[in-house]
């Protein structure tokens, strides 16, 4: 088969995680025979530097005319002191909204050798951690109407809205209740339905879109026993499904109780199968350019758009066991590395994936 891919390296390691992610890809098709044909556009920092924006239209245009879009990271220091829509972080807001990605799926996982890197205890880590968050990405609180009034007794008061309609909630829980169907059939829904109306018409949809999936085995839960059940019991989770605003605070929570931000993968996806990958970690100017950064993220995130755009599940998980044989075999890079580790660079790390990809 045969595929376009929109490659945006961004900033910072994003272009060294890239390089890597590339090489896989190119591994991917001649160990399979798929055909990919990638085109470089810029988004961030760089094209603020080439164009004087963060998202040119010439890379949105790219974007939605191919089959999948890999993206590094943006951001840097060089562009901090910029206004917030000027900044490379808006062309990321910009390219999701303009693809209509709503859907953010987050995996967690705690690979059997990297157990250590875990902040839980290790009874409770014990048969790893295998979580799929399911972000909604473009409605509630974060797009809701927004303000500030000036009070007579108390000063300035500031309010967001958190409005969910029937449509958005429908669309990202059947995106769910499909992801569940492809792992372990167990959905949990995150909400605050004893207090928040829009919690209510959340769960509602939930009960009503889940009589369409019989074998998947639902449950719902408050946010605040969620943050805690992560800690306490995190191995009782398969697929979790929530609003914009739980899901950033949650996902964020799942990624760190897997101990390295340099191995979490993400995918957007919206309507079809065009989706948006990129790793979770942002474009550490603090190692750029040093051969320092873990690819793993990135190179994961191709497994997921083989997964998820293309329908190569194989693939992606020859991906993973290659990823997985690297590790079993004690190589690390800096970021997870413990003490007796063989510690490797970027270059390295990307080359013995690949090589154990085409050994499968
Ligand atoms: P960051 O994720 O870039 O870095 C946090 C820490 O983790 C740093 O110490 C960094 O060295 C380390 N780290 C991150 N990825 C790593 C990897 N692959 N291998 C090894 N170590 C890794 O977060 P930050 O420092 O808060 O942000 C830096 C810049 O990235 C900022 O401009 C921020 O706005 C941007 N950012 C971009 C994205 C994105 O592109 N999606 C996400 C988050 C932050």
């Amino acid at each position: 088969m045969k595929f376009n891919i929109a490659v945006l390296p961004g900033d910072g390691i994003g272009p060294e995680v890239i390089e890597q992610s590339i090489e896989i890809i190119m591994a991917v098709g001649e160990k399979y025979g798929h055909k990919f044909i990638l085109t470089e556009a810029k988004l961030g920092g760089c094209a603020i530097d080439a164009y004087g924006e963060p998202l040119p239209s010439e890379t949105l245009e790219l974007c939605k005319n191919s089959d999948a879009v890999l993206l590094g990271a943006v951001g840097g220091y060089k562009w901090d002191t910029l206004p917030g829509n000027k900044r490379p972080e808006a062309g990321l807001l910009g390219i999701r909204a303009g693809l209509g990605l709503f859907a953010n799926l987050r995996p967690a996982v705690i690979y059997n050798s990297l157990k250590d890197a875990s902040p839980l205890r290790s009874d409770i880590v014990k048969d790893g951690i295998d979580i799929m968050v399911v972000r909604e990405l473009t409605g509630g609180m974060y797009f809701g109407d927004r303000g500030r009034k000036q009070t007579n007794d108390m000063g300035q008061a500031a309010y967001d809205t958190e409005m969910y309609s029937e449509f958005e909630v429908e669309r990202i829980v059947r995106l769910a209740f499909e992801t569940a169907m492809k792992r372990k059939k167990l959905l949990t829904s995150v909400d605050k339905a004893n207090v928040l109306e829009s919690s209510r018409l959340w769960r509602e949809v939930v009960l009503k879109v889940s009589a369409d999936y019989p074998e998947v085995t639902l449950n719902h839960m408050y946010v605040d026993n969620a943050a805690m059940q992560l800690i306490r019991n995190p191995m009782q989770f398969d697929v979790m499904v929530t609003t914009n605003m739980f899901g950033d605070i949650l996902s964020d929570e799942a990624s760190m109780i897997t101990g390295s931000i340099g191995m979490l993968p993400s995918a957007s996806l919206g309507k079809g199968t065009l989706g948006l990958y990129e790793p979770i970690h942002g474009s550490a100017p603090d190692i750029a350019g040093q051969d320092k950064a873990n690819p793993i993220a990135t190179i994961l995130s191709v497994a997921m758009m083989m997964k998820y755009s293309f329908g190569l599940d194989q693939i992606a998980s020859d991906i993973e066991s290659a990823v997985c044989k690297v590790l079993d075999k004690g190589y690390r890079t800096g970021d997870i590395a413990s003490p007796g580790s063989n510690v490797i660079g970027t270059k390295m790390m990307g080359c013995l994936i690949k090589n154990e990809l085409l050994a499968l």
